[in-house]
């Protein structure tokens, strides 16, 4: 029996992916580096779909039909150099090579251009949803040419969740490292995302002093609303959540130390290659260093001054936290999407925010109500230069305004850190703002570099001589 798909790679995610696809009607080679797992997963599961049973990647190559699809589901990085060096001597112009993992989308460009040379096609997929996702439909992001597409679509379209309209939530993103790219920015924005409610939490627990137990109502309430979505469900249940041991709240009987794998610290390396401001997701991952820094804490705990003002906090301070919260979170989808149009530009992807807010609707971290919205804002001709300025957005943003500045001012006079809340407000200032002091960094970079600048009232690139005469001249007399 000759298999439709063969999987490497069978720790938790590559062996989901592959029950995925054999209960869905594809027979899959299996195959792994230590055997073990690969028994494993025949013992429990093999009576699930039609699987093969290899011990090397030859075996696995043949059991395939061509053209061949193999996917590489081991740890990022080196392994996958690894796996693809074994692989590439094996197969035929025209295959296909998959990495399923979280690589970055600097060394799945490599690697496509690699294969490439060799006849071969070499696909990028973002996969999001854990290993629930996994099992059961995960969001799915593919990057690679768009034949070799044509040749694995249908089977990942088929594996994917569903949206509530039935689309599946995977699509072609664009070539080389598209998929990757897209999936580490739909990380970035689930650390924001986080955080944000993160923040929420903190806010009602510090300011108004409601219980985790209450909270988790809370929670429950607005997943019911505009903030419905797959953290906000499963914030609550970690706040209902009580400690065996103790019998306190889990949430405080947990080292306040996040950590990260790495995805959330890419997007913002890559944002800063690209110039683009994704303020949220960078002070979110940067809250997750500080968090860590458990000796700097203690001592700042014991040295460092508060000062916190004796301040009121707002009635209905509860509905203000939902309203900042749901505004911090537009914004971080914001620069989230204005980053993947920014390196559009810069890696030539012709990249479709409709498609890709439609296919994070469901199956991934971040699926959210809110992407229906999203989706709709950039269908057909209306591409907004900032998600921010869809019509609907600039309406539910403007409401929501009032409170954010409420609570920032709120959390500030308290001492309580938001920096999501309040760097995503400083944003949307800044984007509205009439003058920037950019103006007085122009004129500071001219002064100690002739770096030039450029008037208001006319064309052309000027020099001011601070050292002579402050008299202006135009900056090609300059060099
Ligand atoms: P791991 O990242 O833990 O990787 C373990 C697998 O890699 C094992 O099958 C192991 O084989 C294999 N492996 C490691 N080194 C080599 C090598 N040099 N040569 C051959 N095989 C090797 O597995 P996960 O299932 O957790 O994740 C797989 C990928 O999916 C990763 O890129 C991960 O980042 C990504 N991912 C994970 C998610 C999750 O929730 N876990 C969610 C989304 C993506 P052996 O058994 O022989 O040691």
């Amino acid at each position: 029996m000759s298999a439709q798909i063969g999987v490497t790679g069978l720790a938790v995610m590559g062996a989901n992916l592959a029950r995925n696809l054999a209960r869905n009607g594809y027979t899959v080679a299996l195959h792994n580096r230590s055997v073990a797992k690969t028994d494993a997963l025949l013992a429990k599961h093999g009576d699930e779909g039609d699987f093969v049973r290899t011990e090397t990647l030859r075996e696995l190559v043949d059991a395939l039909e061509k053209p061949r699809r193999v996917l590489i589901m081991v740890k990022a990085g080196a392994p996958v150099d690894a796996v693809v060096d074994q692989l590439v001597p094996l197969l035929e112009e025209g295959d296909i090579v998959i990495d399923g993992g979280n690589s970055h989308y600097q060394d799945t460009r490599r690697r496509e251009a690699a294969l490439a040379e060799k006849g071969l096609h070499f696909v990028g997929v973002g996969v999001s949803g854990g290993e629930e996702g996994a099992l059961n439909g995960p969001s799915i992001m593919p990057g690679g040419s768009k034949e070799s597409y044509d040749a694995l679509g249908p089977l990942l379209e088929k594996i994917s969740a569903k949206a509530d309209d039935g689309a599946p939530c995977c699509a072609w993103i664009g070539t080389d490292g598209a998929g990757h790219f897209v999936k580490m920015v739909h990380n970035g924005i689930e650390y924001a995302d986080m955080q944000v409610i993160g923040e929420a939490y903190d806010l009602l627990r510090s300011a108004s002093g409601i219980e985790p137990a209450e909270q988790a109502g809370i929670f429950e309430e607005w997943n019911k609303g505009e903030l419905s979505s797959f953290l906000i469900e499963i914030t609550a249940e970690v706040l209902k959540h009580v400690d065996a041991k103790t019998g306190k709240p889990f949430v405080d009987v947990v080292v306040d130390a996040a950590g990260q794998k790495g995805t959330g610290r890419w997007t913002v390396q890559s944002a800063l290659d690209l110039g683009s401001p994704v303020s949220g997701i960078a002070e979110s991952v940067f809250a997750r260093g500080i968090s860590s820094q458990a000796a700097q804490r203690a001592i700042a705990q014991e040295t460092l001054a508060g000062h916190e003002a004796e301040v009121a906090v707002p009635e209905n301070f509860v509905e203000d936290v939902r309203q900042a919260l749901y505004a911090s979170k537009l914004v971080s989808y914001a620069q989230g999407l204005d980053m993947l149009g920014a390196a559009g530009k810069e890696y030539g992807w012709d990249l479709k925010l409709d498609e890709i807010a439609s296919l994070w609707r469901e199956g991934c971290i971040i699926r959210a109500a809110l992407l229906k919205d999203i989706m709709a804002a950039y269908k057909g001709d209306s591409r907004p230069a900032n998600l921010l300025f869809a019509p609907a957005f600039v309406e539910s943003i403007g409401r929501a305004v009032p409170a954010w500045r409420r609570v920032v001012a709120t959390a500030v006079q308290l001492g309580i850190p938001v920096p999501v809340f309040s760097s995503s407000l400083a944003y949307y200032d800044a984007l509205r703002r009439k003058r920037l002091p950019a103006a007085v960094i122009q004129g500071q970079r001219d002064l100690f570099g002739a770096h030039t600048y450029q008037r208001v009232d006319g064309e052309g690139t000027f020099h001011t001589l601070w050292g002579e005469d402050h008299s202006e001249i135009s900056a090609v007399d300059t060099h």
